[in-house]
């Protein structure tokens, strides 16, 4: 069992396979991004052995994100190789973050590796928006990739990002269209992440608000629902459907954290908004053998810190922490 110094239990890993994407959405990334060169991924082999060494001490639940996880060549086998370790029971839950781009691909090739659950990122059901956000999308092929998920059997969860001035009058449309579909919905503050083309300071918009809008036209019944992660959820007593709060900014949840995140070169970091990292990389090509990356691993949970501290407003409009989400893995 991994147990950092404020006695969490690290169950949960996320490992971003690729730092890119088919978007560039606004609040996500500049359109003019610089991605890694491809040679300093880790390979697919690779990758596995590191999640593999997690399963091993300790971890209960893999999430495949970047990037665009399901635009990584060939990352179908990465998700058959670690299927395994839902076979033997070692995993409880093996699960991706996706933009929905890929999934009429690969709907029913992940149901067959075990995965039952996919959060698909999807602000807006307005198509013009869609694309403005996304800036690179396609509305009809995401929507497509839902239904295709539906149709394997995935139960989806839709995830969200609040933005003032932009998706803020389409919270019901989207939570009736959630309802409708049986989708549970989580919305998310804008957090501070890398540096984008605009302003974040005009976008965020904190969900204690958006909450307190929502009651007027529908009844929310606050649930005991933790997953172990940030959200906080509702019942919409109207639709049934379930509903999350992830407030990185208005409320700090890292008391209950139990995750670290790996990004596709190796780093792990101990949490989403602070700089510290620990290199997998090196221990990882220095030995076939698995020790020195077990160690290595057991040696940054040591470092996991206490929390991030999130700020934006027009002081501190600068990222809080230099890479994007997509580097550390949404
Ligand atoms: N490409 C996949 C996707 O679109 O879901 C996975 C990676 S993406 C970085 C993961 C999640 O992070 C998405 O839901 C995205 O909306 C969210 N995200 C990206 N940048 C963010 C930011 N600055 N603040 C809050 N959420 C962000």
């Amino acid at each position: 069992m991994m147990i950092d110094p404020f006695e969490r239990a690290i169950t949960y890993v996320r490992v971003s396979v690729t730092d890119r994407c088919d978007f560039r959405c606004v609040y996500c990334m500049a359109e003019n991004m610089t991605f890694l060169p491809k040679k300093e991924l880790l390979s697919l082999e690779e990758l596995d052995r590191l999640c593999t060494a997690f399963v091993d001490l300790g971890v209960r639940k893999i999430r495949l994100t970047g990037g665009e996880p399901l635009v990584r060549r060939n990352i179908m086998s990465l998700f058959e190789s670690l299927s395994r370790h839902l076979r033997s029971g070692g995993l409880e839950e093996l699960t991706l973050t996706t933009n929905g781009s890929q999934l009429e691909r690969y709907a029913e090739a992940l149901f067959g590796y075990g995965v039952r659950r996919v959060n698909i990122s999807l602000d807006t059901l307005d198509r013009a928006k869609f694309e403005a956000i996304t800036r690179w999308g396609k509305y009809d092929k995401v929507m497509a990739g839902i239904a295709a998920a539906t149709q394997a059997r995935l139960d989806v969860k839709i995830n969200m990002v609040a933005l003032k001035g932009v998706n803020d009058a389409e919270f019901d449309r989207m939570i009736a269209w959630c309802g409708a579909e049986g989708f549970d919905l989580t919305l998310i503050e804008t957090m501070p992440l890398g540096d984008i083309d605009g302003d974040r300071t005009e976008q965020y918009l904190p969900l204690s608000l958006v909450r307190a809008h929502l009651a007027r036209s529908w009844t929310l019944t606050d649930l005991p629902d933790r997953t172990g992660g940030p959200a906080r959820y509702v019942r919409i007593e109207e639709t049934g459907g379930r509903l999350g709060f992830i407030t990185p900014m208005t409320h700090n949840f890292c008391e209950s954290c139990n995750r670290v995140r790996v990004t596709c070169t190796g780093k792990m970091y101990m949490c989403l908004g602070q700089e510290d990292e620990a290199d997998l990389c090196t221990p990882l090509r220095a030995s076939e053998a698995d020790e020195r990356l077990k160690q290595a691993i057991m040696e940054g949970i040591g470092r996991k810190p206490k929390g991030h501290d999130f700020v934006i407003d027009r002081r501190h409009n600068r990222p809080a922490v230099k890479r994007h989400m997509s580097v550390t893995g949404g």
